[in-house]
C-alpha cells in the first residue's frame, strides 16, 4: 500500500501530491456547511471556479459588441470553438486539427457514422461490447435501419462475462477475425460506463484495421480520464462527452475527432452546415460546399457561446496540469481506494465484489463495487452524510475518484463511513 488508510496516511499523501492544489480550483456541493465526498466525476464534473467569470465576460461582450462581438469580443465569437482544439488534441492524443469542440455526444456519434458507417456489398457489420450505454445502442440501432439493415442481423454484440461482468479483449479479436470479410465498423465505448473496464483500445484498432474495417470510439468514460493516442493508434474517428471528466457543464459541449486521413475530402458523405465550409469564402455564401480541410468540416452550427464557456475554463486546467500527471496521480488515488475498500471488507466480513478490473492498464478513475444485501440502505446513509456517488441497480456502487479535484482524504473518509453503515 502507497499510503496507510489513516487520517494521518490521506493527509500526508495529499501534502505530497503535486495536484492536491487543483482542488481549489473547483467547486463542491456542500453539505452541513463542508465539501461534499464528491465521486461523480464520470458523470457530471464539478464547475471549474473561473466558469462564472469567464461566461460573465460573454454577456458583457454581448452587452457591449452586440452582434459585432463576433470580431469585437475578448475571445471573439466568429472563431470561438478554435479555443478548445489544441487543449482537446493533447488530451486525447491527436493534432490539433483533428479535434472539434461541438454538439452533444450522441449528435456527434450520428454526425460521425453518417460519414464513416458506410455498408458495402457484404461489409455491413458493426460490432460493438455487448450492454453498451443505451445511447450508443440506440445511434448504433438507428443507424442500421437508416440503411434498411435489421440490427438483429447487423449487429454484432460482444457480451461481457456473466461471472466478472468485464469483456475480455480476447474474444472482441475474436469476433473481429471471424467477421472480417462483412464488418464495417467498429465501435466501442473506451472505457466501459458501468465497470470501468478500459479496453485496449490500440490492440482493437489494429485488429480492426487489419480486418478492413472502420474504427471508431466513444470516450464519453475515456476523455480526461485515461491517457490516449488516437492519432498515432489509427483510430478513423471518436466522440466523447464534455461534461464529465472535463467538466463542461450540465449537458455541456462535446467533442469529436477525426482522423486527418479523412480530411479535405469532398466525395465524403457528411451530413453538412455552413459551419463546416470553407472560412475564407463562408460570408460569400457560395452554393458549393467546400469542407474546412480539419474536422472543423463536421459543424454545423456556429458555436454556441455561453453553453461552451465553461469547457474553456476546465481545459485550461487540464493543460496546465497534462495528462501524464493527471495519470500518474489517478493510478495512485484509484489503488488507494481499492486499498481502502479492501480493508472494508476485511474489517467488516462483508464481501464487497470489485468488478473494475484490477490491473491498472485497464481502469481508470473509477471502480464500481458490488454492495450487497441491503446495499442500497447502505447507499442512501452514504448520501444522507454528504457521500455524491452513483448506484446502479440493482446492486453497484460506482465512485470516480477525479485526480483533478478528489483528494486522499476524500477516499479516507469514505471509507470511514463505508465500514460505519456496513456494520450498523
Ligand atoms: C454519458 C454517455 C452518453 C451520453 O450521451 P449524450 O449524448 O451526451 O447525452 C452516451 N454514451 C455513453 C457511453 C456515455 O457514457
Amino acid at each position: 500500500m502507497i499510503y496507510s488508510n489513516t487520517a494521518a496516511g490521506a493527509f500526508e499523501a495529499d501534502q505530497q501530491d503535486p495536484l492536491h492544489k487543483y482542488r481549489a480550483q473547483f467547486l463542491f456541493p456542500q453539505h452541513n456547511g463542508k465539501e461534499s465526498l464528491y465521486f461523480t466525476g464520470n458523470s457530471l464534473g464539478l464547475q471549474a471556479r473561473k466558469t462564472k467569470e469567464l461566461i460573465l465576460e460573454e454577456l458583457e461582450d454581448w452587452h457591449k459588441y452586440g452582434v459585432e462581438g463576433h470580431l469585437e469580443a475578448r475571445r471573439p465569437w466568429l472563431s470561438y470553438h478554435e479555443n478548445f482544439s489544441a487543449n482537446l488534441a493533447k488530451i486525447v492524443g491527436a493534432k490539433s486539427t483533428e479535434v472539434v469542440a461541438m454538439n452533444g455526444l450522441t449528435t456527434n456519434l450520428h454526425l460521425l457514422m453518417v460519414s464513416f458507417y458506410r455498408p458495402q456489398g457484404k461489409r455491413t457489420k458493426i460490432l460493438c461490447e455487448g450492454k453498451a450505454f443505451p445511447s450508443d445502442q440506440y445511434a448504433l440501432k438507428s443507424q442500421l435501419r437508416f440503411h434498411g439493415l435489421s440490427p438483429d442481423e447487423h449487429l454484432i454484440e460482444i457480451m461481457p462475462d456473466p461471472e466478472t461482468e468485464l469483456i475480455d479483449e480476447e474474444r472482441i479479436i475474436a469476433a473481429i477475425d471471424a467477421n472480417k470479410d462483412e464488418l464495417a465498423l467498429i465501435m466501442i465505448g473506451g472505457v466501459n460506463y458501468y465497470t470501468g473496464q478500459w479496453f485496449d483500445m490500440q490492440r482493437i484498432t489494429d485488429a480492426g484495421k487489419r480486418a478492413g474495417a472502420i474504427v471508431g470510439w466513444d470516450l464519453a468514460h475515456a476523455a480526461g480520464n485515461v491517457p490516449l493516442h488516437l492519432h498515432e493508434w489509427q483510430v478513423d474517428f471518436a466522440a466523447w462527452c464534455g461534461y464529465k471528466y472535463l467538466n463542461s457543464g450540465p449537458g455541456g459541449v462535446s467533442g469529436a475527432f477525426i482522423h486527418e486521413k479523412h480530411h479535405g475530402q469532398k466525395d465524403i458523405p457528411r451530413f453538412e452546415g455552413w459551419w463546416g465550409h470553407d472560412k475564407e469564402n463562408r460570408f460569400a455564401m457560395p452554393d458549393e460546399f467546400i469542407p474546412i480541410p480539419t474536422a472543423e468540416a463536421w459543424q454545423l452550427s456556429n458555436a454556441p457561446v455561453l453553453a461552451m464557456t465553461p469547457l474553456l475554463a476546465s481545459l485550461e486546467l487540464f493543460a496546465e496540469v497534462g495528462m501524464d500527471q493527471l495519470r500518474q496521480k489517478a493510478l495512485k488515488l484509484t489503488a488507494y481506494l481499492e486499498q481502502v475498500v479492501n480493508d472494508v471488507r476485511a474489517n467488516t466480513g462483508v464481501e464487497l465484489k470489485v468488478i473494475t478490473p484490477t490491473e491498472p492498464n485497464r481502469r481508470g478513475s473509477q471502480l464500481s463495487i458490488i454492495l450487497p444485501n441491503q446495499g442500497k440502505e447502505v447507499f442512501n446513509k452514504l448520501t444522507a452524510h454528504g457521500v455524491i456517488a452513483d448506484w446502479r441497480e440493482p446492486d453497484v456502487i460506482r465512485l470516480a475518484p477525479v485526480p483533478l479535484y478528489n483528494s486522499f482524504s476524500d477516499v479516507f473518509e469514505f471509507g470511514q463511513l463505508l465500514e460505519k453503515f456496513l456494520k450498523d
